[in-house]
């Protein structure tokens, strides 16, 4: 058809918005395993090993004649995962509100006109779980997430807000012009090659390099009282979730996340599990955010057949290594970790 992007060869074309981020870094490797030709788009470069993009684009998204050179043939699938964003630190303080918002929405209005004009037809748009009611996620033992539950919306961010925002801007580029669009709720996404120190980082990166930093009997921070509930999804999985979802027959919305439920704490003494120490925990005051989510997998067990299957523990054991030689390399580690690693399990 005129909008496939497949070469005379046969070799698939994607384009990775975000390619040079976490997710995205990790959803090029994966495009590129399956064979695909892979343009990747970002501000940087991936920053912890280099990109396997065929063909990788420093550009700024806000700007629209950017989103058009990129956009400038054919692609089969194209996956807008560029954002303003970082954890807790970053979204819950509101100091960053006006560029998150700002920022974001120019990428996706833009990203959407100029697939639009290329008569592109399938864009896959990462949202994330913090567009869900705030009302919802009180109860630390019972917070809801199932995707109809959105409206009437309350999201207890501006960063919420723009993902519901942008949402509906793809729903509306779907109805109006025929696009196939498809839409993932991702839900707390961990692994290796993710922020683990600055600010932007997630519970789990910084209490994995909380925990490779103090020596064994010490004590780490963590924010609030540990009772606060989230699950949290492995990066691989969360790459799968979304390749199935954008070549499936199915808009959504729907949850990309882990049904595993932990509070912090427990998360704490997994990853303290894992490093093979024992550390205090002291509860200092911080952002936080909602009190409990989990991420509901009915409609998506129902409509791709599929759902995410790890273990938090699993996960965590992939993660851990990788952030303690972040940290060793760095230079943060105390010296029990910074001697030559043991070998052998
Ligand atoms: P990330 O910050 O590592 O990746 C986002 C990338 O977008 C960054 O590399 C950044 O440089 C790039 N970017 C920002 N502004 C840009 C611009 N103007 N032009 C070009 N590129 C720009 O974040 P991530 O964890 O990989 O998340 C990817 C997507 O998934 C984001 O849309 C995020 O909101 C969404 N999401 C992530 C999580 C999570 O837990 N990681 C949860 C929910 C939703």
């Amino acid at each position: 058809s005129s909008t496939s992007g497949t070469d005379r060869d046969g070799m698939k074309k994607a384009i990775v918005c975000g390619a040079g981020g976490f997710i995205g870094s990790h959803l090029v490797k994966a495009l590129k395993r399956e064979g695909f030709w892979v343009r990747g788009v970002d501000l940087k470069y991936p920053e912890f090993g280099p990109t396997v993009a065929d063909d990788f684009v420093i550009a700024d998204l806000r700007d629209p004649v950017n989103c058009r050179y990129v956009i400038d043939q054919p692609f089969d699938e194209v996956y807008q995962l560029a954002a303003d964003m970082g954890g807790a630190g970053f979204v819950f303080t509101g100091e960053n509100d006006a560029d998150i918002m700002h920022n974001s929405a120019l990428i996706n209005l833009n990203m959407l006109e100029a697939c639009h004009r290329r008569n592109l037809k399938r864009i896959f748009y990462s949202s994330s779980a913090c567009m869900y009611p705030e009302h919802n996620q009180m109860d630390p033992d019972n917070p809801m997430t199932a995707e109809e539950s959105a409206y009437p919306a309350n999201p207890d961010s501006e960063y919420g807000w723009e993902k519901l925002f942008s949402e509906r801007l793809y729903l509306a580029f779907g109805r109006n012009y025929g696009m196939d669009v498809r839409i993932g709720r991702y839900h707390n996404i961990f692994g290796p090659e993710g922020t683990w120190r600055g600010g932007r980082e997630k519970a789990p990166a910084a209490l994995c390099r909380k925990v490779a930093e103090t020596p064994d009997g010490g004590e780490i921070e963590l924010w609030g009282d540990g009772t606060q509930t989230r699950s949290f999804l492995y990066v691989d999985e969360c790459v799968a979730g979304t390749i199935r979802l954008t070549r499936s027959d199915w808009t959504g919305p729907v949850n990309i996340g882990s049904e595993e439920m932990v509070s912090i704490n427990s998360l704490a003494h997994m990853i303290m599990g894992i490093a093979g120490k024992q550390l205090g925990i002291r509860h200092v005051p911080g952002p936080l955010g909602v009190r409990g989510r989990n991420s509901d997998n009915r409609l998506i067990r129902e409509k791709l057949g599929w759902e995410p299957s790890e273990s938090l523990h699993a996960g965590l054991s992939k993660t851990y290594p990788w952030i303690l030689q972040e940290v060793i390399d760095a230079g943060l580690a105390p010296p029990e970790a910074a001697a030559p690693a043991r070998t052998g399990t």
